[in-house]
This record gives structure tokens, C-alpha cells and sequence, in this order.
């Protein structure tokens, strides 16, 4: 059977030239966007270190720290150090190559490449030769809220391809099919192979176009041969299979089908296909629709999930995260489209450009992924953000069009120019708008790098520093020390001990957090249950009361424990506290400690308003807290005197008050708080520096942050 040869499409119109052109312009105008962040920060000494602006998501630094490590050449054992993540190895790559320091390199790496979205968007719009609206799409698409969020400056994380990258396979894939190219059937195959390495969602993207492609095929072109050999080869990227040997296959097919040409019968390369995809069906590539079912995309934070091995019901970290979950339709559209209307259009617009080029329907994955942030949360709206931008240009472009009809032919040209500008503008201003507001601080501020810098300089690279997770990545980044806990690694069970630590007494804590990283040490690992074993005892609430008592022998020392309690962490104290507040043997929270922080707001007589009805008798003597007064038991006022140091007062006013309120005067904060949480470790330690040198020593001492050594 032959088939019958179609006329041959024509190229487009434009000169590649001036195509290339618009793509830097476009380019530029997505990287210029970028710069109004840094513009707006550059001069706050704060944001600086290493005379660079600092970035601004914390999961920057797990890359940094495994860039970082990559260029030392060593690393330690168990750091967590990701030096074979890809965004490291390109971090790595790019300091090494380029005349920019490591800070430059990972502050403008997410502008530089996540601005690469108007290439793919662009080639995608030539394909069916609107170049306009690909540029016009491509000036909306790579400033759009979600996207510009997830890629602005600073904002260091595998974000900045992960649009890029599957955008790039339903382009080329678009390209074979429309060109009928046999010669480059292998380019968006290989690109699913290595964006693979990159970010999961390319596998997701790169099964959707086959499913559409095999069904457009059947239903249009199930005589041509190009559709059965394209999806012959796309199907082996998408196999459970090593990479070497896919990449190989994908090459070798494309060679055989270039050598056969037109020789090759529908019902040959019928058998071919149909055989690659029993072998991705035996292969396991359906794994991937098993991960969906069981991933962030379908579940629900799973409220004290007892995963194999654990024997307690911890608290987990889902539990204070609420992103996935119903989101407002208004807050879905605006991180799309800029606004409501803004979506209203870019859907009209998407569904007219693909019923206009039917073959478009390939990026439907995209969208789909996209509008999956209506279950799955939120960050999942970047997917649709290119092809939305599209829309909403050829949706402009089309009414230009039409409105043509209505006018003079004078006057045309002119009036479709000037309706194609403002309808453009107006899709970018709700987003400009958003963008000059979005004035995301940094991550940390500068007096506290100088304190992890400082620490870093003094500790072993082997030692650890106790803090909650919040603080892991940057301080192995900064202080190049190892952490129990961090961005990736804070599930129930290892927030656990470090919950326990900072909010027990300080013989308890300082006994968990040295049990805590020997454990974490021991080749043989094992938690909480493997210490009980240990120390044969059989009930954890015994085993945790032991701690408390000063005779524990915890076990030998290996390494040094420093305990890192920043100013902020006092912000997230109840947060941290629910974590070790929890009864093991039931999940159930037992009766939360007291502790509430809050800023004088008015004087209300012989009583200062604290805010959410704390009040404080100026007296020092009683507090109202919910209606309630309540008798203080211990008022301590802290300052710092003339050299720095912090002094504290302390006035022991009624034995049977049951309410502590500690007034940090240089910071013109109050703490009202229960015994617990007065006599916990970090308030002792961090609001006032009262600590029992037997176990401590500390180290740095500032406002911002204070670090403590553990003696045993
Ligand atoms: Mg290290």
C-alpha cells in the first residue's frame, strides 16, 4: 500500500532572521522583567553577602550546597549532599565556565533559563506560521504570575526547565508530524530521555502526546507512515529502560527509517509499533499511571500516615502545609492568566487555535497538567501558562482580524496594529502588576549568614547542627556542617527528636539531640525504636522521661553537636512544638503548651494591649489571656547593655501563677508562655542566654542568632 504523497507545506512566510530576531526580543523583554526584583533590593545591605544579592527559596541551597561540593571535589559522608542532581552539575558547570562568581552564577541562573520558555513557544507558533502570536504569546506567557513566581530572579530550583523542557517535546513532536520530517524524529524523544534526569514531569507530558498522537492517527492519518514511525520511536523514551541503551534504540530506528524512506508498508510499521508498545507495557513504562494515582496529584495530605517500619504515630509535616486542597477559581486564573477574564480568554483562544491547527491538540497534556492545580495545588498552574499566553495572543490576533471588517481599508492596517498592542498590553498589566508587588525577601538575611559563616569557620565539617528543618539547607550551604533535618528530610519521625529537643528541658534536650545524631550516624541507623532497644526499655514515654534526668549516660561522642536558635525560629515555636507534643502510641495531640508573642499595640490604662486579647498589667503582676487574668508567676525583662551583652531581671512575683511573660525590650516584644514552654531549651537558651554550662557552651552570641555547643 502506498501512500498517496501530500503537497508539500510551505515554510513560513517569515525569514528565520526576523524570527530570531523576535525571539531575542522576546528573550530580553523576559529577562529585563526579571531585573525590576533585584532593582528593587539592590542597596538593602541585608539581602547581600559575598557582594550579591542572596536568593530567595530555601530549596536553592540544596542545589548550591551540591554545586558547591561538586567544584571542592569532596563532600562528607552522609551530608545529603545532592552532588548528582543535574541542576547542581549545571551550577557547577557554570561557575566553572563563566567570568561570574558562585552568588552571581546561582542568583540570575533561574532569569537566564527560565526565560528560554519563549523558545519553545515561539517554534511551537511557527510550526502552524504565526510568528505574532508566538511572540505575543511568548511576551505574556514568560511574565505570567505562576510561571514568573517559579522563575524570577533568585528563585534557584529545577523550576526554571521544568515548563521548558516537556514544552520543548510537544514542539518537536509537532514539528515531525506537520513537516512530516522523518529526519528528526528523534529530537523530542531525546529530549524526554534527558529531561527525564531534569524533573519527572516531562515523562507525564511525553506518555500525554503519545495517547493524543496515537488517537489523532487513528482518527486522520492512519495511512501515513510518519505518525506509525514517530510514535515507534517516542514510545522507547518513555520505556522503564536504561538511558544509554534508549537513546541508542531511538537513534538506530531513526536510521532505519531514514534508510527505508517510503519502502516501508503501513502494515510492517503497524507490527513495529504495535510490538514497541507491548514492550513498554512489559517493560513497566505503565509505572508512571501508578505513581499518578499514588502522588501529590490525587492524595490529600494523609493525616499520621504509619508508614512501614514506623511503630508511632508522628506528626506529619502535610499537617501544617495546606498548598494542595480547593483553591479559589479567581487564585487559580490570576497564577495562569493574570485574571479571570485573563483565563477566559486564553481558553477561547487555545480552543480556536486548535481547532484552526488541529495537530496543536499534542500540547493538550500541558494544560491538563496545568489544570490539575485545581486538585493537586497550585504549583501545578505553571504547565498550562505557556499555551494559555498562546491563546489569549491568537485570541487578540483573531478579533483584529474581524474587526477589520468594520473599517475602511485605509484605516486597517493601522487599526489592527493598534488593537493587537492594547489587547496585548492589557493580557501584561494585571502580571507587570503582580510583579512589581512581589517583593519576596531572601531566604536569610545577612547578620545570619555571618553567624552560620562564622560557625562554619569554627565547626568540623563532620559536626551537626540541631535546628529545625526551616534552616538545614542554608546552613549547609553557609556553614558546610551536617544537618539531622532539612527542606527534603522532615518527615514525622526525624522532626521528631529535634521537635523534643528544642522544646524539653535542657538536660532532656541536650541529651536527644546527641542521642539523635549518633543514631542518625550509625550505619545501622534505627529511630526512636532502636534506642528503646538499646537502653531496654519498653515504654517510650518512660524512655523520653528518662532523658530529663541527669544520670542518662546518652551515647559516646562522635563528632560535635551545635545548637543553631535563630530570632525567627521563635516565630514558628508552636509549629515546631506540635511535633514532639503528640502521644506517640495514639496520634493524639495532648494539651498543647502555652506560648503566644506579640508586640505592645496600645496602652489601655494600667495594661498594655499585646494584641488577640493578651494584655499585660504594667504592674508586671497579672496578664489577661482570652478574657481570663491570670496571676504571672516569673516576669523577666531582657536588654543589652552597653557592651552588647544581654542582662536579664528577673522578679519572681506569685509561686502559684502558672503564666511566665518574658519582655524582650530591644525588641520590644513580650512572651506570654506556660512553664513548659518558659523552661524549654530554646527560650532558655535563645530569649535568655540561661544556660547550664555543664552542658553547654556558647559559642556566638548575637541578637539575630545564637549557637550553642553541646558539652557531652
Ligand atoms: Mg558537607
Amino acid at each position: 500500500m502506498k501512500t498517496v504523497a501530500k503537497p508539500p507545506l510551505k515554510s513560513s512566510d517569515m525569514p528565520f532572521g526576523v524570527f530570531l530576531f523576535l525571539m531575542l526580543l522576546a528573550y530580553a523583554f523576559s529577562v529585563g522583567i526579571r531585573l525590576i526584583w533585584v532593582f528593587q533590593f539592590s542597596g538593602f545591605e541585608q539581602f547581600v553577602w559575598n557582594g550579591e544579592l542572596m536568593i530567595n527559596t530555601n530549596d536553592g541551597y540544596y542545589f548550591a550546597e551540591g554545586a558547591r561540593d561538586i567544584l571542592n571535589g569532596f563532600h562528607q559522608p552522609n551530608d545529603l549532599s545532592p552532588i548528582s542532581t543535574p541542576l547542581s552539575l549545571l551550577t557547577a558547570f557554570f561557575v566553572k565556565t563563566l567570568p561570574f562568581s558562585f552568588e552571581t552564577v546561582i542568583l540570575y541562573m533561574s532569569t537566564c533559563i527560565g526565560s528560554l520558555l519563549v523558545v519553545p513557544m515561539m517554534l511551537f507558533a511557527r510550526v502552524f506560521q504565526e510568528e505574532w502570536v508566538g511572540f505575543s504569546g511568548a511576551l505574556i506567557g514568560s511574565i505570567a504570575v505562576s510561571y514568573y513566581n517559579r522563575t524570577m530572579t533568585g528563585y534557584f530550583d529545577t523550576d526554571m526547565l521544568v515548563v521548558v523542557l516537556p514544552l520543548m517535546v510537544v514542539c518537536f513532536s509537532l514539528y515531525v508530524l506537520h513537516f512530516e520530517n522523518q529526519k528528526v524524529l528523534f529530537i523530542a524523544p531525546l529530549f524526554v530521555c534527558f529531561g527525564l534526569l531534569w524533573h519527572p514531569a516531562v515523562l507525564h507530558v511525553g506518555n500525554g502526546v503519545f495517547a493524543i498522537t496515537l488517537v489523532y492517527m487513528l482518527l486522520f492519518e492512519r495511512k501515513n507512515p510518519i505518525f506509525y514511525q514517530f510514535l515507534s520511536i517516542l514510545i522507547i523514551s518513555l520505556m522503564t529502560l536504561d538511558m544509554g541503551l534508549k537513546i541508542a534504540l531511538i537513534i538506530a530506528l531513526n536510521l532505519l527509517f531514514v534508510y527505508f524512506k517510503e519502502r516501508l508498508e503501513v502494515k510492517i510499521l503497524l507490527t513495529l509499533l504495535f510490538t514497541c508498545i507491548v514492550a513498554y507495557v512489559v517493560l513497566g513504562g505503565y509505572g508512571w499511571l501508578m505513581i499518578v494515582f499514588k502522588s501529590e496529584y490525587f492524595t490529600r495530605a494523609v493525616i499520621n500516615d504509619i508508614a512501614s517500619g514506623n511503630t508511632f504515630n508522628y506528626f506529619e509535616v502535610l499537617n501544617t502545609v495546606r498548598e494542595a486542597g480547593n483553591i479559589p477559581f479567581e487564585t487559580f486564573a490570576h497564577r495562569i492568566s493574570g485574571s479571570t477574564i485573563g483565563l477566559i480568554i486564553s481558553v477561547a483562544g487555545y480552543l480556536l487555535f486548535v481547532y484552526r491547527y488541529k495537530l496543536a491538540l499534542l500540547s493538550l497534556p500541558m494544560v491538563i497538567l496545568g489544570f490539575f492545580a485545581l486538585r493537586g495545588g497550585l504549583r501545578f498552574t505553571v504547565f498550562a501558562v505557556p499555551l494559555m499566553a498562546l491563546g489569549a495572543s491568537f485570541f487578540i490576533f483573531m478579533v483584529a482580524k474581524y474587526i477589520q471588517n468594520f473599517i475602511t481599508k485605509e484605516a486597517q492596517k493601522v487599526a489592527y496594529g493598534v488593537f493587537v498592542g492594547v489587547g496585548v498590553m492589557a493580557m501584561l498589566y494585571p502580571n507587570l502588576q503582580h510583579i512589581v508587588n512581589y517583593k519576596v525577601p531572601t531566604v536569610f538575611m545577612k547578620n545570619e549568614v555571618q553567624t552560620l559563616d562564622l560557625l562554619g569557620k569554627q565547626a568540623q565539617r563532620e559536626d551537626y547542627v540541631v535546628t529545625w528543618w526551616d534552616y538545614g539547607y542554608p546552613i549547609r550551604y553557609y556553614s558546610d556542617m551536617k544537618t539531622l533535618i532539612d527542606g527534603g528530610k522532615h518527615s514525622g519521625s526525624v522532626n521528631f527528636p529535634v521537635s523534643f529537643s528544642l522544646l524539653s528541658d535542657q538536660v532532656a534536650g541536650a541529651n536527644m539531640a546527641r542521642l539523635a545524631v549518633e543514631y542518625t550516624e550509625k550505619p545501622s541507623g534505627g529511630g526512636l525504636v532502636q534506642m528503646m532497644q538499646d537502653y531496654g526499655e519498653k515504654n517510650v514515654t518512660t524512655f523520653l522521661n528518662s532523658l530529663s534526668n541527669k544520670q542518662f549516660s546518652p551515647p559516646a561522642k562522635t563528632r560535635d553537636v551545635y545548637f543553631y536558635l535563630p530570632d525567627r525560629m521563635l516565630s514558628i515555636f508552636p509549629t515546631v512544638a506540635l511535633f514532639s507534643t503528640i502521644d506517640l502510641k495514639t496520634g493524639n495531640q495532648q494539651k498543647k503548651p502555652f506560648f503566644y508573642a506579640g508586640s505592645p499595640m496600645a496602652d489601655v490604662g494600667d495594661k498594655v494591649d499585646l494584641g488577640n486579647g493578651v494584655l499585660f498589667f504594667k504592674d508586671a503582676t497579672k496578664v489577661v489571656v482570652g478574657g481570663q487574668t491570670l496571676p504571672i508567676n516569673t516576669f523577666v525583662l531582657t536588654s543589652y547593655d552597653a557592651n552588647k551583652k544581654l542582662t536579664r531581671s528577673v522578679k519572681h512575683v506569685d509561686i502559684s501563677g502558672s503564666v511566665f511573660v518574658i519582655f524582650m525590650k530591644d525588641y520590644n516584644r513580650f512572651l506570654v508562655l506556660d512553664y513548659t514552654m518558659f523552661n524549654s531549651l530554646f527560650i532558655q537558651l535563645y530569649a535568655l542566654e540561661n544556660y547550664d554550662p555543664e552542658l553547654f557552651e556558647a559559642t556566638i552570641l548575637t541578637p539575630y542568632a545564637k549557637v550553642y555547643r553541646l558539652k557531652r
